[in-house]
């Protein structure tokens, strides 16, 4: 796996992220978004959550259910 920058698109957000910027809790601190200023780690509405479970299953790939899997 490659380290690639967190603000590229494409990158999934954890559910329990931050409202304004997904970055989760504890690794929050002080951020600064544009349209939003500088915020403390908000709490995610539930469509958020939802979108966010959603894309993270899209992006997981898919495995066939084989006989003797892991
Ligand atoms: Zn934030």
């Amino acid at each position: 796996m490659s380290l690639s920058r967190s603000t590229g698109t494409g990158s999934t957000v954890a559910p329990s992220g931050c409202r304004w910027c997904g970055i989760e809790a504890r690794g929050h601190g002080r951020q600064h978004v544009v349209g939003v200023g500088w915020h403390v780690w908000t709490a995610p509405t539930l469509q958020q959550r939802k979108e966010r479970m959603l894309q993270r299953r899209a992006v997981r790939p898919v495995r066939k259910p084989g006989p003797g899997g892991r």
